[in-house]
């Protein structure tokens, strides 16, 4: 069981808990799912925001007893699967700060902690959960390397370094790999900052967890989903009736958008039905021998005429003041 005594140390969870799933790359619609039927269970655990109590039991009464039967007033997350999952990732969470918090640290390494956690504070402003969650990896590090409590990090290498995350990094996710990354980085460029240590090899020597920024988009989209991105547009009017073409493109002719917007009307071969596609290289042309859109006629309403002055005729323009792009 784990208690938090006051609002703020509730608060203080609830962020703890966002920053954690963002960190591990969830969507944010996921995350705010899953931070509302957190926020239920608190308002059930905690009706007052005060000493909420987290255990595996006060969840299973929470999914089996009050949702069964919740009146909640206002718009409140009940989805079983979702709530179920939130907890879960709540318990999760928990258990792995209260891993990290369970390493005995000697008065020394607490000292230097403390003035970590000052400067990451006042010179970072760093949020206070976030200190949290940095104070209990760094932690976790300082008692491993410095067993004895006595700080040099001049005596540390690069295989130290890495080895550390080697040990500590089994099982995790990339989101708590990079967690515990940044939260190493952080102490190594304090150390740097207030006491001139050479870091610089050691910084190196901090992996780089595999999270890629747009890993958490689907990788296409379903059939029915194109359908509702294509009925999204309401053709009566001018520029849905270009950004419907624009989508055509994609879809249809399956070209990227760079290629897309590199299209002149000059590419356009009506007669014969064929769209030439430009690649890098302009004297290498490429031509596409498909037929041009299904409805080819949207192409023809939205190419615009552009001024004589230009030299090239794109097929798709942003009109000039227009905020659609
Ligand atoms: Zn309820």
């Amino acid at each position: 069981m784990r208690s938090l005594k006051n609002t703020a140390d509730v608060r203080s969870l609830i962020h703890l808990y966002v920053t954690t799933l963002e960190a591990r790359g969830y969507r944010p619609s996921v995350i705010g799912a899953y931070r509302a039927a957190v926020e239920h269970f608190v308002s059930w655990a905690a009706p007052d925001g005060d000493h909420l109590h987290v255990s595996k039991a006060a969840v299973r009464d929470f999914l089996n007893v009050h949702l069964a039967d919740c009146k909640c007033l206002g718009r409140i997350q009940r989805g079983v699967v979702t709530v179920r999952s939130a907890l879960n990732h709540l318990l999760m969470v928990l258990g792995e700060s209260k891993l990290a918090s369970e390493v005995q640290l000697s008065a020394h390494l607490d000292i230097e902690l403390q003035k970590f956690c000052e400067y990451a504070s006042d010179v970072c402003g760093l949020a206070p959960a976030t200190l949290i969650s940095r104070r209990q990896w760094i932690g976790r590090f300082l008692a491993q390397q410095f067993p004895k409590g006595s700080i040099e990090v001049s005596r540390l290498s690069p295989k130290q370094i890495r080895d550390f995350f080697s040990s500590q990094c089994r099982g995790y996710r990339p989101g708590t790999a990079q967690v515990l990354a940044s939260a190493i980085r952080s102490y190594l460029r304090f150390r740097a900052l207030q006491h001139a240590d050479q870091v610089e090899s050691l910084l190196a020597a901090v992996p780089s967890a595999a999270s890629w920024r747009l890993a958490a988009l689907p990788q296409y989209l379903e059939t029915d989903e194109v359908a509702s991105l294509m009925a999204a547009f309401d053709r009566t009017l001018p520029q849905h009736q270009r950004d419907y073409a624009i989508l055509r493109c994609l879809v249809d002719l399956g070209l990227r958008s760079c290629e897309v917007a590199a299209l002149r009307l000059d590419d356009i071969d009506w007669k014969n039905g064929t769209l030439t596609v430009r690649t890098e290289n302009l004297n290498d042309m490429m031509c596409c021998p498909c037929l041009l859109l299904p409805d080819g006629r949207s192409l023809s309403i939205c190419a615009k005429p552009v001024p004589p002055t230009k030299a090239v005729r794109f097929l798709f323009v942003i009109e000039p003041h227009s905020t659609c792009r």
